[in-house]
């Protein structure tokens, strides 16, 4: 299964040869600037299952110390694309916003991670993970529960 992605404008775009493992809402800081919103909607997916992308469109940057995930967004329109975390050569997981797939195909958010952060309550009835730590370990916990 393939699925399409891209920005806004359309000029940086990737394939996805594979599952989404898990989407969810992040309300971290660097989400907020990154995606210029209040709180970011992410798709996961498998770093390996990358297709197509083109980095001479994308600027990327890495917004903490490492292990920091390395984000790219468009040189165009600004918009993020493609956000991985790597713990070889193209192995690890990628994060891809939401609204860069048009496909109704996308599994519903399953959780809130960062809400410390939050600059906007939400009322739904997804678990809302706070803290730095808490919420790195509730995104592992899911991904390690997904891909088995
Ligand atoms: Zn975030
Ligand atoms: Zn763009």
């Amino acid at each position: 299964m393939s699925i399409e992605t891209a920005c806004q404008c359309k000029k940086s775009s990737l394939a996805v040869n594979g599952q989404v493992l898990t989407r969810f809402i992040c309300h971290c800081k660097i989400c907020q600037k990154v995606y210029k919103q209040p709180f970011a909607d992410v798709v996961v997916v498998k770093s390996q299952d990358l297709a197509q992308v083109d980095q001479s469109s994308l600027t990327f940057a890495k917004h903490r110390l490492p292990p920091a995930v390395n984000r790219g967004v468009c040189m165009h329109c600004s918009q993020p694309v493609l956000a991985t975390l790597n713990f070889l050569p193209n192995w690890g997981y990628s994060f891809i916003p939401a609204s860069n797939f048009d496909s109704a195909e996308l599994p519903e958010p399953s959780m809130h991670l960062f809400y410390h952060r939050r600059v906007q309550d939400k009322q739904d009835s997804l678990p809302k993970h706070s803290g730095y730590w808490q919420s790195q370990l509730a995104l592992v916990n899911k991904l390690v529960f997904t891909s088995n």
